[in-house]
């Protein structure tokens, strides 16, 4: 029997939470028979939905639902200039509703078509956050009444907001930062409830030199990991990082090749992969990076922030469960609404997820509903940061 083949590439772009999502939508020959995928680059949606529906489109209509691998890789070479996340959030919403196709089909959750669940549930860290310590202490206490065992602490997020007139969102200090993520921790980790750990993430806003003096500071609150302590551009002081410190390193929602990963990788300069399935390509891609990290005992840690549809969201729970040398699960809290848009959307108990048993990725999307919240003009101004002196920052 023949397989189904590709009829139609749409994306739907909504923003339940106030976050824009790109959802591809892969429609088949079978009757009844579609895939969803992510495709949510928040700050250029619209960019990535253009390269959908003017050009993937076209090329790959026809082609049947089987040929998954294949696929990627003609999508992902067939602009002649490759990866970069526009044209990679693009594929990923191709690649990841191909396998939600290939789950269906086979009656089977994504994670049992490749291998099935090594465990029995995954555990999730989730994010604290406060303006002060003290309001820190209290979003640690809640969550951990709620069972979250994980928690990653940050004091006014990645940094403190700036005055209007600066035109930034945040202006960071440098000695002033490192002192206040120091004085956080000294603060923090004597009360911890029972059992939980917590990570932090410096979200590669420090001079690299800073960086350093702030993670050796840091070394003694036995972090669970922390992440991105440099930038992409900066990998090699991992390896200074590698010889300086015992605390867990996790990178990688930036990088998008897996060329880039190469250094990380092969010196094993870091102990959790946090690569951002859509902004690598997809499912595809990211199996097969998962494999090359087991072997460098690296652990997978998939990046898992609010601009990440519901639809990537169980993507990375089918990989987690599938994942021999998987690590952790980051987990924003989802709304109401969220979970109402986005049937099947995975739950967290306790600080877990029991394994997925609904074919594919799991995860439908009501389209009535996900028209009355569209998504607006991709916000700019979030991810504008700098130093106090006025120059810029990563974001
Ligand atoms: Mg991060």
């Amino acid at each position: 029997m023949n397989a189904p083949t590709i009829t139609n590439i749409t994306t739907i772009a909504t923003a339940p939470s106030g976050i824009p999502l790109l959802v591809v939508r892969v429609d088949t020959s079978e009757e009844g028979l579609y895939g969803l995928g992510c495709a949510t680059f928040a700050w250029r949606w619209s960019a990535v939905r253009e390269v959908v529906e003017s050009y993937l489109r076209p090329a790959l209509v026809g082609r049947p639902v089987t040929a998954i691998r294949d696929t990627f890789h003609l999508a992902h070479r067939n602009a002649y200039w490759r990866s970069g996340p526009v044209l990679n959030n693009a594929v990923s919403g191709v690649d990841m509703a191909l396998w939600d196709i290939a789950g269906k089909r086979a009656g089977m959750p994504c994670c049992d078509l490749w291998g099935g669940a090594v465990r029995s549930s995954v555990d999730v860290y989730t994010h604290a956050n406060g303006q002060s310590v003290e309001e820190l202490r209290e979003s640690v206490a809640r969550l951990a009444d709620e069972g979250y065992r994980f928690i990653r602490c940050q004091l006014a997020g990645y940094g403190p907001r700036a005055e209007a007139a600066t035109g930034a969102a945040s202006v960071i200090s440098p000695s002033d930062r490192i002192a206040s993520i120091v004085d956080m921790f000294e603060r923090i980790v004597p009360d911890l409830p029972d059992g939980v750990r917590t990570l932090h993430d410096v979200h590669e806003r420090l001079h690299p030199t800073d960086a350093m003096q702030l993670a050796e500071k840091l070394d003694r609150f036995d972090l669970f990991f922390l992440e991105d302590l440099f930038a992409p551009e900066s990998v090699d002081w991992f390896r200074r990082a590698r010889e300086r410190l015992r605390t867990p390193l996790a990178m990688g929602e930036l990088f998008c090749s897996p060329a880039e990963l190469n250094t990380l990788v092969e010196e094993g300069l870091i102990d959790y992969m946090r690569v951002h399935p859509s902004f690598y390509g997809g499912i595809t891609p990211c199996l097969d990076l998962a494999v090359r990290c087991e072997a460098k005992h690296i652990r997978t840690a998939w990046h898992g922030p609010g601009d990440l549809s519901p639809v990537g969201a169980a993507a990375n729970v089918h990989m987690d469960f599938a994942a021999p040398n998987f690590g952790i699960q980051e987990w924003v809290i989802r709304s109401e609404l969220e979970y109402e848009m986005f049937p099947g959307l995975p739950a967290v108990k306790n600080g877990r997820i029991e394994p997925p048993t609904a074919p594919g990725l799991g995860v439908d999307i009501d389209l009535q509903l996900a028209e009355r919240y569209p998504a607006g003009v991709e916000p700019t101004r979030w991810t504008h940061t700098r130093f106090d002196d006025g120059g810029l920052t990563y974001p």
